[in-house]
C-alpha cells in the first residue's frame, strides 16, 4: 500500500506558474502525493519561482531559510521533507541555490517538470541533490497529464518561451525558445476541460499570440475552434505581444461573442527611443494604431497593459511620451513598475541608469493617471448589464462572487446553485476593489 504523502507548492509570479504548479502536483499524484494545507504538514515542498520582479532570488533564499528550519524539525522527529526549487529562479540560479542552500534536494527548470517523478525517486534514495535545468529535446507537454478542472474557469497553456529578447527581461534565458503546442493537443485538452464543467478558458503563453500550429493555424483560428466546443462560453488569452497581433486574431474579436472584450497588451513605454532601447520591435505609433484597430473590431474592448518607468536613459521627455500614450489609448487596468536590472540582461549593463528618487516620482505620477482611468471605467459600469461568471460563494450569507467580462470582481446576492454559470447581472454599485450587482 502506498502511504499518503503530502505536497505543498508555493507559487510566485504569473498565471503560467499557477498552471505549472498544478501540473507538477498532477505528475506527483501517482506517487501518492496529495495536497497539504501548508509547508508544516508537507512531506515535499516545491517553491515555483519567478524571476521577473526585483530581488526575486533573495526572496527565494529567505523562504528557503524558513523551510530549512521546518525540514530540520521534521528530521528530528524521524521524518523527511523533500525540498524542491522550480521555475525561473531555479533555471537562472540553479548552481547558486545548491551552493547557498545545500539542504535543497531538487532544483528543476521550467522545461523539465515532466521528469519530476524520477527526480523525487532519486532524491528519496538520498543520493545528494538533483539539478535538472536542461532544455530537453522532448517537449514537456507530451509527458504531462492534462489540466484538471477545479471549477468553471481554467488555464490552458498553449505556448511557452520567448524569442523577442527585450533587453530588460530574463524570460528568453529561463524559459527558452518559443514553442507552440500542437492544435490537436490543445483542442483535446480544451474538450476534456469542458466535459468537466469548465465554461471559461484562459489560453496561456509568454507570447500567446505568437502561437502557431502550421498550415494556416494562428491563434485566431485556434480560438475559433475552441469556441465551437460544447460548453465553452468564454475565452481569454494572455500575455500578448503587440508584434504578434495578427489580422485574423483581431477579426476574431469582432466575430466571436465567446472571446472576452478584455485584452492585456503590454507596451512598457510610450517613447520611441526607449521602445527601441528595450528592443520591443515596434514604435509608439504602431501600438496606438493597433489599439485603434482592436477597438474598431470590438468597440467594447477594454485594454490593460504593463509599463516600466525609469528604464536606463529615460528622460523627462521620454516619460512624458508614456503619459501621453496612456491618455491617448486609455487603459482600464495596468501594471506599472520601476525598472530594476536583472543580472545577465543587456539593460543591466546600460549606462545612464535612472536615479531611484526619479523612478519613484515617475511611478507615482503614472500610477495616479492610470488609477484615474481605472476609476472612470469602473464608474461607467454602474447601471450596465453584463454577463458575469459566478464562480464561488462570498464571505456573507447569500453572496456569490464572480468576474465580469473585464476581469472585475463582482459580488451579487444570488442563490448558490448559480455558481458555475454565466449570468446576466446589472451593476448597481462600485466598491474600492469590486463591483456589486443584481441578477437581471
Ligand atoms: S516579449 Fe519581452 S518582456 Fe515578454 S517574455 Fe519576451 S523578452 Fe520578456
Amino acid at each position: 500500500m502506498t502511504l499518503a504523502k503530502k505536497l505543498f507548492v508555493k507559487t510566485y509570479g504569473c498565471q503560467m506558474n499557477v498552471y505549472d504548479s498544478a501540473r507538477m502536483a498532477d505528475v506527483l499524484t501517482p506517487l501518492g502525493y496529495a495536497p497539504a494545507d501548508g509547508p508544516e504538514d508537507a512531506d515535499m515542498v516545491i517553491l515555483n519561482t519567478c524571476h521577473i520582479r526585483e530581488k526575486a532570488a533573495e526572496k527565494v533564499f529567505s523562504e528557503l531559510g524558513r523551510l530549512k528550519r521546518l525540514q530540520a524539525a521534521k528530521a528530528a522527529q524521524g521524518s523527511r521533507m523533500i525540498l524542491a526549487v522550480a521555475g525561473c529562479v531555479a533555471q537562472a540560479e540553479g548552481e547558486e541555490i545548491l551552493r547557498r542552500a545545500p539542504f535543497v534536494d531538487i532544483v528543476l527548470g521550467p522545461q523539465t517538470y515532466h521528469r519530476l517523478p524520477e527526480m523525487v525517486a532519486q532524491a528519496a534514495r538520498a543520493g545528494g541533490a538533483v539539478l535538472d535545468t536542461e532544455f530537453p529535446p522532448e517537449p514537456k507537454f507530451d509527458f504531462l497529464p492534462d489540466a484538471r478542472a477545479e471549477g468553471s474557469s481554467a488555464f490552458l497553456s498553449v505556448q511557452e518561451g520567448c524569442d523577442k529578447f527585450c533587453t530588460f527581461c530574463v524570460v528568453p534565458y529561463t524559459r527558452g525558445a518559443e514553442y507552440s503546442r500542437p492544435a490537436a493537443a490543445v483542442l483535446a485538452e480544451a474538450t476534456r476541460l469542458a466535459e468537466q464543467g469548465v465554461c471559461e478558458l484562459t489560453l496561456l503563453g509568454q507570447n500567446v499570440n505568437g502561437w502557431h500550429g502550421g498550415e494556416g493555424w494562428g491563434l485566431g483560428r485556434l480560438i475559433r475552434a475552441i469556441a465551437r466546443i460544447d460548453g465553452i462560453e468564454r475565452i481569454r488569452y494572455t500575455t500578448s505581444h503587440p508584434r504578434d497581433m495578427q489580422d485574423d486574431l483581431i477579426a476574431a474579436h469582432a466575430e466571436l461573442p465567446e472571446l472576452m472584450p478584455f485584452l492585456h497588451l503590454p507596451v512598457q513605454s510610450g517613447s520611441d527611443r526607449i521602445l527601441s532601447a528595450m528592443n520591443r520591435g515596434h514604435d509608439r505609433e504602431a501600438y496606438i494604431r493597433l489599439a485603434q484597430r482592436l477597438k474598431a473590431a470590438q468597440p467594447d474592448l477594454a485594454l490593460s497593459s504593463d509599463f516600466i518607468v525609469g528604464f536606463p536613459g529615460e528622460t523627462d521627455a521620454d516619460f512624458a511620451d508614456s503619459l501621453a500614450l496612456v491618455r491617448e489609448v486609455g487603459f482600464v487596468q495596468t501594471y506599472s513598475f520601476k525598472y530594476s536590472p536583472r543580472p545577465g540582461t543587456p539593460a543591466a549593463a546600460m549606462e545612464r541608469q535612472v536615479p531611484e528618487p526619479v523612478k519613484e516620482a515617475r511611478l507615482a505620477e503614472l500610477q495616479t493617471l492610470l488609477l484615474e482611468q481605472t476609476n472612470v471605467f469602473n464608474r461607467s459600469c454602474i447601471g450596465r448589464e453584463m454577463r458575469v461568471l459566478l464562480d464561488r460563494t462570498g464571505r456573507h450569507a447569500g453572496q456569490v462572487l464572480g468576474r465580469s467580462p473585464y476581469m472585475q470582481p463582482v459580488h451579487v446576492k444570488a442563490a448558490a446553485h448559480l455558481i458555475g454559470q454565466v449570468v446576466p447581472i446589472r451593476i448597481t454599485a462600485l466598491h474600492p476593489n469590486s463591483l456589486e450587482g443584481v441578477p437581471v
